[in-house]
């Protein structure tokens, strides 16, 4: 066994029960028995995955859990716990990852032995004064380490997005960003070490002027912050525009990597009834653009938006659309199905128009006549296709 490599028995888990714990570069695994249950933290001991009885759990930041797991039909499962449960269930797993530290007695666990309920209380407000919010990311960046050079997005009119109605646009300048990296540098500590991309948030980072970019760049590098694997943001279709082919060819070798674009439906009449700017066509021409440029492009369609009325055209405008995109190998085309949220704007259009929403098989059905219509731009290197549940987001 490797000196990473560690096993105890605790009494009431009995001696056909060992706990092993490895010690990697950037997580802690914690093996109860020879499957599971089964713990990850990050180097700061925070809570990265659980696998208990057949079901998945992850803490977010804010110290809300949310619960996975697969039903009838092998159905995807999910359900946020309530405070009381994600408390029994934390205090538990790090009542048992304390005594397995202290048992071991390897200095690089004790990180483990500083987590209780009133200690993940206090870091969840810790977090919030570090962050925004951080609303939504695409699945591919759950694991980016966050830096928010702009709070809310430039537009925040679309009929079916709240992620950002709490807060106006802001773009933060270089000093702010500064105090920001020290800030989300300290609430890391050396969990750093799991982050592996960067992602500018919130929406439309990339919206702000060169100048205020390049002084973020500035920033990033001194701080030492910019990982191999580069950086990530979201932009809309009309804002691509703003910048230009040189701008967009400085920005890749800086280090953008790949944005992400809502398309959400290439029938244009749906994206009016949305109150989205722009057309499908713009997608294809902000899409083309980036990828000439050497940055490459996510797609995001939204599955089921436009009920029953607009089923038909989405699924047509969807396919031509994505049809026309050079997307290829490194490119990801993502497919959301969309939540109403009682109170929205989209549910109150939606009823207005006499919408039926669709059933979640229909939604399933409408995706797989999208995916089933596409022909990649480059047959040999297709884009990466994906599910984005909205409802699995958690930071
Ligand atoms: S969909 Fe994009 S542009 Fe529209 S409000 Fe949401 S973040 Fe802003």
């Amino acid at each position: 066994m490797s000196r990473d490599t560690f096993s105890c028995a605790l009494p009431e888990l009995g001696s056909d029960r060992p706990v092993t714990v490895r010690i990697r570069p950037q997580v802690i695994n914690l093996l109860v028995g020879a499957e599971a249950p089964s713990y990850s933290f990050d180097l700061s001991g925070r809570l990265i995955g659980a696998f208990v009885a057949g079901r998945n759990y992850r803490r977010g930041f804010d110290n809300r859990v949310l619960e996975k797991w697969s039903g009838a039909n092998a159905a995807r499962q999910r359900r946020w716990l309530s405070a009381a449960e994600a408390q029994t269930f934390l205090t538990g797993l790090y009542d048992l990852a304390g005594r397995v530290a202290g048992q071991v007695g390897d200095l690089r666990l004790a990180v483990l032995r500083k987590w209780d309920w009133p200690a993940l209380q206090a870091d969840a407000a810790r977090f919030a004064q570090v962050y925004r919010p951080v609303s939504i990311l695409p699945p591919d960046q759950y694991l980016a380490l966050v830096l928010q050079a702009t709070e809310g997005c430039s537009y925040n009119r679309c009929a079916f997005c709240d992620f950002y109605r709490d807060r106006p646009f802001r773009v933060k300048s270089p000093d702010e960003l500064r105090a920001h990296i020290e800030a989300v540098r300290a609430f890391f500590g050396p969990a750093l070490a799991l982050r592996k991309s960067l992602f500018l948030a919130d929406a439309n980072a990339l919206v702000a002027p060169m100048p205020r970019i390049r002084g973020w760049l500035d920033v990033i590098e001194e701080a030492r912050l910019l990982p191999a694997a580069g950086i990530y943001s979201f932009i809309d279709a009309f804002d691509v525009h703003r910048k230009t082919q040189a701008d967009w060819a400085e920005l890749a070798g800086r280090g953008v990597r790949r944005v992400y674009i809502g398309l959400e439906t290439g029938d244009d009449v749906l994206l009016r009834f949305l109150r989205k700017p722009g057309s499908a066509s713009d997608v294809v021409d902000a899409v083309t653009r980036l990828k000439a440029a050497g940055v490459a492009a996510s797609a995001i369609v939204m599955t089921g938006i436009g009920g029953d009325r607009y089923a038909a055209g989405h699924v047509t405008g969807t396919v031509a659309a994505l049809n026309t995109l050079p997307l290829a190998a490194g490119d990801i085309v993502y497919f959301s199905p969309f939540v109403d949220h009682p109170g929205s704007e989209y549910g109150q259009l939606a009823r207005e128009a006499g919408l039926r929403a669709l059933t979640e098989v229909e939604v399933a059905a409408q995706e797989a006549a999208i995916r089933a219509g596409l022909r990649p731009y480059d047959p040999a290197h297709p884009p990466q296709c994906s599910r984005y549940d909205v409802r699995e987001f958690i930071y």
